[in-house]
C-alpha cells in the first residue's frame, strides 16, 4: 500500500493491484467542490483506459515541498487550478509556446520525468461563445488572476475587437497581466478601477467574471450590479458552483444571455485529456456533464 495525506485528503493507490494504472491528478486549494475527477474518470472508464484521476489538495504554505515530492513519483499528468496556475510555472521543465504567452498553466504532461506545461483554459473559455463571436464588439473582464489571463488571451485570439476593459481589485495585478500577456494584434486593454465598474457607461456586450466573487464564502456577492443598461449583454461567469451565481441571477432578471463556467470546465478538460492521451472525450461524456449545467 502506498499513500499520502495532503492537507487532510488521503491520496492513495493500491499499487500491488494496480501496477499499470496511470496516475493523473488535480492540484489546487481548496478542492472540495472540484468535479474534475468525475469528468476525467468517466472518460477513462468509457474508453477502458487503465488510469485514475485524483484530487491533490495542497495548502499554499506547503506548495514547494509537495511539488518537489510529486516530482519523485510516478504521475502522468496534472491539472492545476486556483491559486497555483501562475506559481507552478517555475517548477516546469518546458512550456508550450502558446501557453507561455498566456503566463498561466492549467495542464502538465509528464513524460520521461519531464514536466511540460500547457494552457487549455483559453480554448475551453471560447468554445461556449463561438456562435456569438461575430456579434461581440466590446468586452468587460472582471478579475486578473490565472483564469483571467486565459480569458483575455482567448478574446485577443478569437475576437477582433478594439478594446477590452479590465478591472481587478488589485490594480497592479491587472497591470502586470497587460504587460505580460503576449499578443501582436491591435486590440487595446484598458484598465479601469474595480471600485468604479458600476459607473462604466461605454457600451459593452460581453461581461466575463473571472473573480471568485460569487462562490464559496462569497456566494452572496456579485462583482458587478447588472442594471438595465446591460440587457443586451452576454454575461459569462466562470463560476460553476453554484450553477447560477448571484451575478448570473441578476443578469437573467435583466433578460441577458447567461453562461456559467461548466461548459468551459468540460471543454478545457477535454483538451487536457487530449494532451495526455492523444484522444478527445467520447461525445457521451461531454453530453452527460453538459446536461448537468
Ligand atoms: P486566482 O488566480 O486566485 O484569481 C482570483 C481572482 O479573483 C483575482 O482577480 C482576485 O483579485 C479576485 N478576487 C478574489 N476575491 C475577491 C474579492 N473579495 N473581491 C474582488 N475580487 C476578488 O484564481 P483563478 O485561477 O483566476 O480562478 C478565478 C475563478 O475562476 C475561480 O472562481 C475559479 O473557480 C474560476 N475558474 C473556472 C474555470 C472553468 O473552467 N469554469 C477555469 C478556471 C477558473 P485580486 O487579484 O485582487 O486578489
Amino acid at each position: 500500500m502506498y499513500g499520502r495525506i495532503i492537507s487532510g485528503i488521503l491520496v492513495g493507490f493500491k499499487m500491488d493491484n494496480n501496477q499499470l494504472m496511470n496516475k493523473y491528478g488535480i492540484i489546487g486549494y481548496p478542492l472540495k467542490h472540484s468535479i474534475s475527477p468525475q469528468i476525467h474518470n468517466s472518460a477513462f472508464n468509457a474508453l477502458k483506459i487503465n488510469a485514475l484521476y485524483q484530487k491533490i489538495e495542497i495548502n499554499p504554505t506547503e506548495f514547494e515541498e509537495t511539488i518537489k515530492q510529486l516530482k519523485h513519483e510516478d504521475w502522468r499528468g496534472f491539472n492545476i487550478t486556483i491559486p497555483f496556475k501562475e506559481t507552478i510555472i517555475k517548477y516546469l521543465d518546458d512550456i508550450d509556446p502558446m501557453s507561455a504567452n498566456i503566463g498561466a498553466i492549467n495542464t502538465i504532461k509528464i513524460s520521461n520525468g519531464k514536466w511540460r506545461g500547457y494552457n487549455t483554459d483559453y480554448l475551453g473559455f471560447v468554445k461556449p461563445i463561438e456562435k456569438y463571436l461575430d456579434s461581440i464588439n466590446s468586452v468587460l473582464v472582471l478579475g486578473a488572476g490565472g483564469a483571467a489571463r486565459a480569458v483575455i488571451y482567448g478574446i485577443l485570439e478569437k475576437l477582433k475587437i478594439e478594446k477590452i476593459y479590465l478591472a481587478n481589485r488589485t490594480k497592479s495585478r491587472a497591470e502586470l497581466l497587460v504587460q505580460s500577456v503576449k499578443y501582436s494584434g491591435r486590440t487595446k486593454i484598458e484598465i479601469i478601477d474595480f471600485s468604479t465598474i458600476n459607473h462604466l457607461n461605454d457600451p459593452i456586450n460581453l461581461i466575463v467574471n473571472t473573480t471568485s466573487l460569487g462562490m464559496g464564502n462569497e456566494i452572496d456577492k456579485t462583482p458587478l450590479e447588472i442594471s438595465e443598461k446591460y440587457s443586451n449583454c452576454i454575461v459569462y461567469d466562470l463560476i460553476y458552483n453554484p450553477k447560477k451565481s448571484k451575478l448570473l441571477t441578476r443578469a437573467e432578471e435583466q433578460a441577458c444571455q447567461i453562461i456559467n463556467g461548466l461548459p468551459m470546465l468540460i471543454y478545457q478538460a477535454d483538451e487536457s485529456f487530449k494532451i495526455w492521451t492523444g484522444i478527445n472525450f467520447p461525445d457521451k461524456v461531454i453530453e452527460k456533464f453538459l446536461l448537468s449545467s
